[in-house]
């Protein structure tokens, strides 16, 4: 029997939102979503389900939308999941569910990040999530004033403090921040990731009873001491990645050369794209060069496009088919207008005599065998350098772990790239201190954050709950 298409997600027009902040995927209608969930063959194997980090009950939920019970959909979904929402959104399903989905032999899988952003947004619209929520927060138990501290609030802080919360912990969240969320709401921008949806969820930490204490920088207002020193029975750190690496070549304190990371935090939480409304400024020009190939220098090159810049470039040392963005982020940077130049590595950045930028030199690369990832090596091929005519860039090659903590508490065994080293259950050197999300595993995902912070805050609760802390 001939396998039908996906039921595609319909986008705002290209015109549209090269000039706006607006979410560019505007979800299922309710007949979209039955359809595509009807594709589903409710295969017995299941293998969705082992492709998913918390281990969604994938063909139940899809089951429920195509009978059209949202509810029990949304029910089963949260069951595993604290933020479908946010998951909906931003998940790589195409290298998790959907890349193991049995439909994926065909290049059809079933749309699962789609239907599962329709249940959770269906679920906020009817008000279902909140009568939920609700729920949850009248019946939680009590555990003895037993206080923990969440330091940092992206998405392994907020599982953390959510499951502490709810099983009656008296949970304190310290964020460096002057806003809570993590990279959910100072690197995912708007146009993909709207931020009243993390509001939602920061919201129902708090009506949990989180107590949220915003512009609190671990390390330097309060030592991981000072917090088990005051009552804290246990320390959980989700202070993610958020520091980034620069190439360390000439020229990259020019003026106009920005870290993906300050830029995209100037325009997501401090709302550049407002200025003057929100008093923080942006400068940009009018060639932009975003050097680098994951979601970070996507999000960076169309934020570009979006503040006006006439030509926006990604410069990659391999070809697209090693990008690790996600495949869905490449083709909206292209629809948009951003320009691909490929198997291209900056050397030095070149300014004019009052330091600002106006061209990176860069050299022609190929691709040798492949190295410790799996993809193919860049290797620069002899006499190609080139100059690249730029007067913005922007660097987006990776990020690492803050070294405050570790520096601030040598009890925390760190690896060689600052990453907090943790026993399988998310314990880590010094007692009563547990870690998970990206300062653990490096730069990953946000299911990933979520699920390892599942598990550290079951290691917190066993550890306490069994009397070994
Ligand atoms: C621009 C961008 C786009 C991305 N796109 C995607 C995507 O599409 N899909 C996906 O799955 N993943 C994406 N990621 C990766 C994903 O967002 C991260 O893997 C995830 O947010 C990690 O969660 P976390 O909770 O470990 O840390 P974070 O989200 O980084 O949160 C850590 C928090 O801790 C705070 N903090 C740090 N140090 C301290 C301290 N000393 N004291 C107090 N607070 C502190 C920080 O301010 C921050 O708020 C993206 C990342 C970026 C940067
Ligand atoms: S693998 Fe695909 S088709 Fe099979 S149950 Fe899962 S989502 Fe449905």
């Amino acid at each position: 029997m001939p396998v039908k298409d996906r039921v595609e997600m319909r986008k705002l027009p290209v015109e549209k939102r090269i000039r706006s902040f607006e979410e560019v995927a505007l979800g299922y209608t309710e007949e979209e979503a039955i359809q595509e969930a009807k594709r589903c063959l409710q295969c017995p194997p299941r293998p969705c389900v082992q492709g998913c980090p918390v281990g969604i009950e994938i063909p139940r939920f899809i089951k429920k939308i195509a009978e059209g019970d949202f509810l029990s959909a949304y029910k089963i979904i949260k069951e595993r999941n604290a933020i479908p929402a946010i998951t909906g959104r931003v998940c790589p399903q195409e290298h998790q569910c959907e890349g193991v989905c049995v439909l994926n032999k065909l290049k059809k899988p079933t749309a699962i990040g789609a239907l599962e952003r329709f249940v959770a947004d269906w679920a906020l619209k009817e008000g279902v999530a909140k009568e939920l929520a609700e729920k949850e927060i009248a019946n939680r138990p009590s555990n003895g004033n037993i206080k923990v501290a969440v330091v940092g609030s992206g998405p392994a802080g907020i599982t953390v403090a959510a499951d502490l919360a709810k099983l009656g912990y008296e949970v304190t969240m310290f964020e460096a921040l002057h806003k809570p969320g993590g990279v959910l709401m100072y690197g995912i921008p708007e146009f993909r990731l709207p931020k009243r949806i993390v509001e939602y969820e920061i919201d129902y930490l708090r009506r949990l009873g989180v107590d949220i204490e915003t512009n609190v920088l671990i390390g330097r207002t309060y030592t991981i001491k000072d917090l088990l020193e005051d009552g804290y029975k246990a320390v959980f750190l989700g202070t993610g990645a958020g520091t980034p690496k620069f190439p360390g070549i000439p020229g990259e304190t020019l003026v106009n050369i920005y870290s993906a990371n300050e830029f995209l935090t100037r325009v997501n939480l401090m709302k550049a794209y407002l200025f003057p409304q929100y008093d923080t400024p942006i400068k940009i020009g009018k060639r932009v060069a975003v050097i680098g190939g994951g979601n970070v220098a996507m999000d960076a090159a169309r934020t570009a496009v979006r503040l006006g810049a006439e030509e926006v470039y990604i410069l990659y040392r391999r070809t697209e088919e090693e990008m690790p963005a996600r495949r869905e982020e490449v083709i909206n940077a292209k629809e948009e207008g951003v320009k691909f130049q490929l198997l291209t590595q900056p050397i030095r950045f070149i300014g004019n005599k009052d330091d600002i930028l106006t061209g990176i030199e860069c050299i022609r690369m190929q691709l040798g065998e492949p190295d410790a990832t799996g993809r193919r090596k860049p290797i620069p091929v002899p006499g190609s350098e080139f100059i690249f005519e730029a007067d913005t860039a922007i660097i987006a090659i990776g990020a690492h772990p803050n070294p405050l903590i570790a520096r601030t508490t040598p009890e925390i065994k760190v690896d060689e790239e600052g990453r907090v080293i943790t026993d399988s259950e998310l314990r880590t050197s010094m007692k009563r201190v547990y870690a998970a999300g990206d300062i653990v595993l490096g730069e990953a995902t946000v299911i990933e954050a979520m699920g390892t912070g599942r598990r550290a805050s079951q290691t917190i609760h066993r550890d306490i709950s069994e009397g070994r802390i």
